[in-house]
């Protein structure tokens, strides 16, 4: 069929008009080039109109834009062996020997038209040394010589060659076009084919009339003249759009069987992973673009009832949901080609797709822990209002003062009791950063003081450095050691605060249990901690393979109950 109505003049032409006319014009007004370049993506048209341009050239009939067939000329271009026309394929004869052999002909005058034509295909192929010899032979063509050379890289072609040809570049033909000619030869032929078919074909083609030629004649050979869009899907493996709305469907519904179900049907119907996503990446933009209301149906080429439903689907979707999903697929696509497992790959990241929305379920249960009201398993509760304790920040020392005299009247500023010394240790420690003695501050950080019984007199106090063994190794120890005359001066300090003597220690012991694990939860994210606090979390993060990318501190305020209230100055 391709063959058959391969155009044959320019006005059968499709999509290259403006190339036509040119031609045309020139031929009309005598104003021919030796040498042109046809120029453009594969299957545009470019062979195709080399051939015709000969024909016009050398018909006899006189009409340039219709060669009529009939004369000896006509006759024998179209016998398929021509004697004034010559076809080489560059690609096969790169050599500077097999331009010489066609360059010796170019001596001799033609046999039947007014013009020996010859047609170098690919020409960009051709050695440096072929191009010299054609070079020569371009810069004094005899009277009789038309060269037209077509090339799909026209900038392999050399510059000087460039300088010496007419130039034409042929355009990719539109959906409408390549629709158009197929229409027109289903109406010679006498085949029914619905609109949805020929734009299956126009689709497929991306472009190339000869690809679009070529899946119509496939496609022809099995279903003979009623072509219906589901026939030819079938025999070009083409992905069905109803296969698509499932899919999306399934995905919107968190629906695993189904998301299976669709892939297994595609394989079923013999359909290959490649059209299959290259299908659901074209399905999921026109979501995209009727959910803007970015273009027409016309524009993307769909009937209007498959546009109302492309419509009903895409809004009951976000933009959000189509770009993830989009993106998603994007990556799938980049995969695939080096999986060993194409269908598991293919299945898993639906999969995925399907699951995305449950990254708001997550945030649901989560409300729902944290809402008093809610019946939320208490041990689960529980279990996050320690963490919450846990988390939060040591008390400043405000706060700590205000908790430290709360049930004592404050007797005498600056003073202690033996009760209280503990617990005031923090603030003490921060008077001293106040004095601007700032080793001596350094030497004392982050150690406790740990009290003896309280009726003994002198009252013992043992400074205590807690780390990871109880052999401390810390700066801060290093530096008490250095200074031996810390230990007096604290003494003093204390037992002014206390007004009473005691007899003072240095203790360095290894945390607790518990105090471990205090010590490990400050230094977690909170999201690492409701992680490991939390087997629900921990789960979801290994379906969704999370990975930590930041995570941030809001300050929670605990109520006696354990319920969290969202404190309004969080950090
Ligand atoms: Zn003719």
């Amino acid at each position: 069929m391709a063959r058959k109505w391969r155009p044959k003049s320019f006005s059968d032409m499709v999509g290259q008009e403006h190339i036509a006319k040119t031609l045309q014009n020139a031929i009309e007004g005598d104003r021919l080039h030796r040498a042109f370049l046809f120029t453009g993506t594969r299957g545009v048209g470019k062979t195709t109109s080399a051939r015709i341009l000969a024909r016009t050239l050398n018909c006899k009939g006189g009409d340039p834009l219709h060669p009529c067939g009939e004369c000896d000329s006509c006759k024998d271009i179209d016998g398929g062996n021509p004697m004034d026309v010559l076809e080489i394929d560059a690609a096969s004869n790169t050599g500077v020997d097999n331009i010489r052999d066609v360059l010796e002909r170019v001596q001799y005058p033609p046999v039947i038209g007014k013009y020996k034509v010859f047609i170098i295909d690919e020409v960009h192929m051709l050695s440096t040394g072929a191009f010299n010899a054609l070079l020569k032979t371009l810069e004094e063509p005899p009277e009789h010589v038309i060269f037209i050379f077509a090339t799909t890289e026209v900038n392999k072609v050399p510059q000087t060659i460039l300088s010496r040809v007419q130039r034409f570049d042929f355009k990719r033909l539109t959906m409408a076009q390549i629709r158009g000619r197929l229409r027109f030869i289903c109406e010679q032929e006498g085949i029914n084919a619905t609109d949805e078919a020929l734009d299956i074909f126009a689709e497929k083609a991306d472009g190339s009339m000869r690809d679009g030629l070529t899946y119509f004649d496939q496609a022809y050979a099995f279903t003979g003249s009623e072509m219906t869009a589901d026939s030819v899907r079938s025999i070009l493996g083409i992905p069905p759009v109803e296969l698509f709305f499932s899919l999306i469907n399934a995905i919107e519904n968190h629906d695993l069987k189904g998301v299976f179900k669709m892939v297994d049907e595609a394989c079923s119907r013999g359909i290959e992973f490649t059209p299959l996503l290259d299908g659901f990446g074209k399905f999921l933009r026109n979501l995209l673009y009727t959910r803007i209301n970015a273009f027409s149906a016309d524009d993307l080429s769909i009937t209007e009832e498959l546009y109302s439903k492309f419509k009903s689907v895409a809004l009951g979707l976000s933009n959000g949901d189509l770009l993830r999903i989009s993106k998603m697929l994007i990556d799938l696509q980049a995969q695939l080609r080096y999986s060993t497992n194409p269908r598991l790959m293919v299945e898993t990241s639906f999969a995925r797709m399907a699951w995305l929305d449950r990254l708001v379920d997550l945030r649901k249960a989560l409300a729902a822990i944290n809402d008093p009201k809610s019946a939320a398993d208490e041990a689960l509760k529980k279990k996050v209002a320690e963490v919450a304790e846990a988390l939060t920040p040591e008390p400043t020392p405000e706060q700590d003062l205000s908790m430290a005299f709360g049930n004592y009247p404050e007797t005498n500023a600056g003073a202690y009791s033996r009760y209280e010394i503990a617990s005031a240790w923090p603030t003490i420690c921060a008077s001293f950063a106040d004095d601007g003695d700032l080793v001596f501050t350094a030497a004392l950080a982050g150690t406790r003081l740990e009290t003896g019984d309280i009726h003994e007199n002198p009252f013992p106090i043992a400074l205590t450095y807690v780390g990871e063994t109880e052999n401390n190794t810390s700066w801060n120890y290093q530096q008490l050691q250095e200074h031996p005359e810390y230990i007096a001066r604290l003494q003093t300090i204390l037992e002014d605060k206390l007004q009473t003597k005691i007899t003072l220690s240095i203790k360095t012991r290894a945390y607790t249990e518990a105090e471990r694990q205090i010590e490990a939860a400050k230094k977690m994210s909170p999201f690492e901690l409701d992680l490991q606090n939390e087997p629900g979390l921990a789960k979801l993060q290994e379906i969704f393979a999370a990975e930590l990318v930041y995570s941030t501190q809001m300050k929670k305020n605990v109520a006696p109950t354990g319920d969290f209230i969202d404190s309004n100055n969080d950090n």
